[in-house]
């Protein structure tokens, strides 16, 4: 058996891993050039008393040393190369392969390319096993180089001895040989001196996948396995299988089982979806509850479910909008409706408007709701209102509305009362703007002539619309004295013009005065004949006086002032009879006035004494005074020679009826009558008696002759003053005589019957 010094190999840690490469190599450089040639545990062997086929070879390392060599770098090639002895086939070394992968069988470790040593065009694999490797030694060509040759040929066996055994390294890494001892290499994933420890990664609490694991080495350490499978449902993404690795991270993230997705259902057009989603959006679980907006309803099923399968249950609902009552266009009006989701329907907003002089009333638009009623009340297209109109005052509206009351057409005809004339429009139509065309008019009185009150007279008007216009009432009223003459009061009709005539103011007629009997008028007339003003003075013929007022003055009642007057003939005094005389007046203007004849006439036995005739004068006064009516004297008797007279006188010594009675002394015979009377001749009866001695006889004739006036004369015996004045009467009548008949003193008729009278006497 020969036996090569045994060096340590450090090159063999190269093939370990790229990463420690690098940093080994460095060190095996470092050692071996202190080392190199020092013997450490390593040692080479091989069999120097035959060859073996490579199985035969390594059981032969592994019997008395410890497995064939692991030549792992260049310059323990060359070690060997130099050291060994040439052996015509060679030596096998510890590299086979191993279901087509070049192992080294130790570690069982495929070759790294960095690590190869192969001869040029080797491996050739000429023949079909060739899966075992040998080393050139000393060869001419390739020295040290490696070629594949088949296993069942037969070479030197190169073993190697470790001061490693087995069991050394908690068999958890590679015993390096030291000089005299050993260091292990931890295999991945373990650490400490003899790589008791194991590299932990982090404990796995995965969520919804369910996790087998195992652990090797301790719960989450190195090389611990863990396994995840999913639920129905769902799928894994990520390593089924999760390892521990050395680097104390898993080999890979840990799975994640995602829910089988369905396809991402989307909201119905106006409708929601409200998922609740178990294990992810839209997947295995995923509960999808479908809605509709407001004003939308649901048609189909309500909810969907994701399955296992990926696929929903149910179809596919959908919303459809709510519909409303279909809407009609507002009279008047316009209807323009957008309709979202249909005619009709949810949404659907119709707006309305109106014709020009039409206002909507009521909402401008409505809107379909979503419980299928409209928005709003009913619209409406309502006519446009004007301010009302009233009529004028003194006038009349006559309206035609078409839309309704004073709104837009409405067309308003004014006219005005009788007497009043429209001053403006005539009509008026409501715009459609609201207000109406042209401006309010209105009635004015028609006017008439302006009135002035007559002259003495005045005007009262009342104007009830205007001065002087239709309605105005004037009044006419004249001063106190006139009387109106035409109409009391005018009236402005409605032509214009006044009722009746201009009335004048008429002075107040007094009655037509006229002149008084024996009188005269004159009268100044201010304002007319006889009328108020008028002064009427009077005045009386010579001979009258005015009786009254000398004036009057027509009244403003139409009364002359004062009582008419009258001319009285003046008055003179008033005449009566004369005792024992008659008054017989004429009276030519009234008793005992002017122009009044009186004639006076006396009693028989009595005279007139004073004119006969009497006229009162204007002076008013009597022609002549008032004569007397005095009896007519009987001459004077005287006794008789012896006896006596006694008279008796009615009126006067001796007069008119005076008696007289005549007695004798004794002795003597009264001879004549015993009684004379005096008669209105102025005579005494009988001659006066005379007393003579017993002249009886005759007496008694004388009272024979005188008996049937006895009585008589017993009146007659009254005064002396009746005598007188016959005596008076009869002289005034010799007066008269000779008056009336101045050149005949005989043979007129009066001087007869005086005569006549005498001799009755
Ligand atoms: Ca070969």
């Amino acid at each position: 058996m020969g036996t090569a010094a045994g060096l340590r190999s450090a090159g063999r840690t190269w093939a370990l891993g790229s990463c420690g490469i690098f940093y080994l190599g460095i060190a095996a450089i470092a050692w071996g050039a202190v080392t190199w040639v020092e013997v450490g545990a390593w040692t080479y062997h091989y069999s120097d008393r035959g060859d073996y086929a490579w199985e035969q070879a390594r059981n032969y390392c592994q019997t008395f040393f410890t497995d064939l060599v692991a030549i792992q770098n260049k310059q323990e090639i060359e070690y060997l190369n130099r050291s060994l002895p040439f052996h015509k086939r060679y030596y096998w070394i510890g590299i086979r392969k191993l279901h087509g992968t070049w192992t080294w069988v130790g570690t069982r470790k495929a070759l790294t390319k960095e690590a190869e040593n192969w001869a040029a065009r080797e491996p050739n694999n000429r023949r079909s096993n060739q899966d075992c490797v040998e080393i050139y030694i000393k060869r001419p060509q390739e020295s040290g180089k490696w070629n594949d040759e088949s296993c069942n040929q037969k070479k030197k066996a190169l073993c190697y001895r470790a001061s490693c055994q087995p069991f050394q390294c908690s068999q958890r890494g590679e015993c390096v040989e030291t000089i005299g001892s050993y260091r292990c290499e931890c295999y991945p994933g373990f650490h400490g001196p003899e790589c008791e420890n194991v590299v932990q990664c982090a404990k796995l609490e995965p969520r919804g996948v369910h996790m087998n694991c195992s652990h090797p080495y301790g719960d989450f350490s190195y090389n611990s396995t863990c396994v995840f499978r999913c639920q129905e449902g769902f799928e894994q993404r990520g390593a089924d299988t999760l390892r521990c690795l050395p680097s104390q991270q898993w080999s890979a993230d840990t799975p994640t089982c995602t829910a089988i997705s369905c396809p991402v259902l989307s909201a119905p057009d106006q409708g929601e979806l409200n998922c609740s989603h178990l294990y992810g959006d839209f997947t295995f679980g995923s509960k999808c509850a479908f809605s509709c907006q407001t004003g939308f309803a649901l048609t189909g099923p309500e909810s969907r479910e994701c399955t296992a399968t990926g696929t929903w249950t149910g179809d596919s609902p959908h919303c459809e909008a709510v519909a409303c009552p279909v809407l009609s266009v507002p009279d008047q009006g316009e209807l323009n409706c957008s309709h979202l989701h249909g005619d009709f329907t949810f949404g659907s907003r119709c707006a309305f408007s109106c014709q020009t002089g039409f206002a909507l009333m009521g909402p401008e638009s409505r809107e379909c709701t979503a419980t299928g009623t409209w928005t709003g009340d009913t619209a409406r297209c309502k006519a446009i209102a004007c301010l009302a109109l009233s009529a004028p005052d003194q006038g009349e509206l006559n309206c035609s509305h078409l839309y309704g009351d004073f709104t837009f057409r409405s067309k308003c005809a004014f006219s005005c009362q009788t007497g009043f004339a429209l001053m403006g429009p005539e009509s008026r139509e409501c715009t459609a703007t609201g207000t109406w065309t042209g401006d309010s008019p209105h009635c004015e009185a028609i006017t008439c002539p302006v009135l002035s009150a007559p002259d003495q007279g005045e005007l009262n008007c009342s104007h009830l619309h205007g001065d002087f216009t239709f309605g105005s009432t004037c009044a006419f009223s004249c001063q106190t004295g006139f009387v109106l003459m035409g109409p009391e009061s005018r009236k402005c009709t409605a032509t214009g013009t006044w009722t009746g005539d201009n009335p004048r103011c008429k002075a107040i007629t007094c009655p037509v005065l006229s002149a008084p009997d024996q009188g005269e008028l004159n009268c100044s007339h201010l304002h007319g004949d006889f009328t108020f003003g008028s002064t009427c003075a009077f005045s009386c013929q010579t001979g009258f006086v005015l009786m009254g007022p000398e004036t009057r003055e027509c009244t403003a009642t139409g009364r002359w002032t004062g009582d008419a007057p009258r001319c009285k003939a003046t008055a003179c005094p008033m005449l009566s009879a004369p005792s024992w005389g008659e008054l017989n007046c004429s009276h030519l203007h009234g008793n005992f006035a002017f122009g009044s004849t009186c004639d006076f006439s006396c009693q028989t036995g009595f005279v007139l004494m004073g004119l006969e005739s009497h006229e009162c004068t204007a002076m008013g006064t009597w022609t002549g005074d008032t004569p007397q009516c005095k009896a007519i004297s009987c001459p004077v008797l005287d006794p008789p020679s012896r006896g006596q007279l006694s008279c008796s006188h009615v009126h006067g010594n001796f007069t008119y009826n005076s008696t007289c009675t005549f007695s004798c002394e004794k002795g003597f015979l009264r001879m004549g009558a015993e009684m004379l009377w005096c008669e209105a001749t102025g005579n005494w009866t009988r001659h006066a008696p005379v007393c003579e001695e017993d002249g009886a006889p005759f007496l008694k004739q004388v009272l024979a002759y005188s008996s049937g006036t006895a009585l008589a004369l017993a009146g007659i015996v009254l005064s002396g003053m009746l005598i007188a004045l016959l005596a008076k009467r009869l002289s005034n009548r010799e007066e008269k005589k000779k008056l009336l008949n101045p050149t005949s003193d005989l043979g007129s008729p009066g001087i007869f019957t005086n005569a006549a009278y005498d001799a009755n006497l």
